[in-house]
């Protein structure tokens, strides 16, 4: 079992199977912020990511996600699900959907049942301008088709304030009759996301926005859940608020990640890594090394700011931009 100082146990890892993506979030992976690829020699292998998944299942891990960058643009995404589908662990993955329609049958077969697909705006023109991809219509289809299929569909929507709050309303009306659960996400500060608190809405605001045509009902949280869950009588669908910034939800972490270049996180916001992949290629046991890391977890935030309570100045934090961690 993995526990840290906190007494949190920790059964959930998310892996980013790489750090390039097809579309570009402009609070993800913008345009200006300075980076390069990384190498294919310095990424996990499909047999590297299968070793190191085994070390944390081997140690109580429960439920492994796959995440990027973009995941499905990985060419042995396919290979990846079929190897962890041979785990006793919940799989789940977290895409913009672009290729969901060519993976299906992968996704079917793997055993996954549950998908998280991002999309910021249900409007054509507004989807190309925060993606720089003209892809609305292959995204919404998709979602559809998962839908149709009948996957559990949660769709990750990160508000950001003067970009798309005019659209909560729209999202809600969505799980009238469509059963996605909808996660507004409040945006969180990375390298070079020009994040600003003015730009964050909140939890609260999120739920006043809604309450001039919605009458919404808290649900029950489980004790690790991130988002706080709500449902709407007759509605088919759901929607939750991840509140990081304005109520973080530390206390009951269950969390740990792994890069594509084969760095353990012991949190989103860690500064510090712990390099898994070199001494796995190196033959040697890397469960030592996953216990000290996540011995080394803060208690809240990675250390590094207080949420919206603080002064927190983004360009202070000192971290990987979101498409680099996986988020
Ligand atoms: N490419 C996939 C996708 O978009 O779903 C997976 C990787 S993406 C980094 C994972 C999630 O992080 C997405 O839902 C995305 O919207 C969210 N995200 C990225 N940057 C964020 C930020 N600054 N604040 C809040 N959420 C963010
Ligand atoms: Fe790519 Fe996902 Fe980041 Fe958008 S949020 S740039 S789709 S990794």
């Amino acid at each position: 079992m993995l526990k840290d100082r906190f007494e949190r146990i920790h059964d959930y890892l998310r892996i980013s199977l790489t750090d390039r993506c097809n579309l570009r979030c402009s609070y993800c992976m913008p345009y200006d912020l300075p980076r390069g690829f990384y190498a294919h020699s310095v990424k996990m292998t499909a047999a590297e990511v299968e070793h190191i998944a085994a070390a944390f299942v081997g140690q109580g891990v429960k439920k492994i996600r796959l995440t990027g960058g973009e995941p499905l643009l990985r060419k042995d995404a396919g290979e990846i699900l079929e190897r962890l589908s041979a785990y006793p662990v919940e799989l789940a993955l977290t895409t913009n959907g672009v290729f969901i329609d060519e993976y299906l049958t992968r996704l079917q077969k793997s055993g996954l049942r549950s998908i998280n697909v991002s999309l910021d705006s249900l409007r054509r023109e507004r989807f190309f301008s925060i993606t720089g991809r003209d892809a609305f219509d292959r995204v919404f289809g998709n979602i559809r088709l998962l839908l149709n299929e009948k996957f559990h569909v949660k769709v990750n929507v990160v508000v950001i304030r003067g970009e798309n709050d005019d659209e909560l309303l729209d999202f809600v009306r969505w799980t009238k009759e469509a059963p996605v659960h909808i996660r507004f996400i409040e945006f969180m500060p990375f390298s070079g996301n020009a994040w600003d608190s003015s730009k964050v809405v909140t939890h609260r605001q999120i739920l006043d926005a809604l309450a001039s045509e919605f009458h919404c009902e808290r649900t029950e949280t489980h004790a690790n859940d991130t988002a706080k869950p709500y449902r709407i009588s007759g509605h088919a669908g759901t929607f939750a608020v991840i509140s990081t910034m304005s109520e973080p939800f530390c206390s009951g972490c269950n969390r740990m990640r792994i890069t594509t270049d084969g760095k353990m996180k012991n949190c989103l916001f860690s500064r510090d890594e712990t390099d898994l992949l070199t001494p796995l290629r190196r033959g040697e046991d890397i469960v030592p090394l996953i216990r000290e890391c996540l011995e080394a977890k803060k208690e809240k935030l990675g250390g590094q700011f207080e949420g919206l309570t603080g002064s927190t100045v983004a360009s202070e934090i000192i971290n990987r931009s979101m498409v680099q961690i996986g988020g």
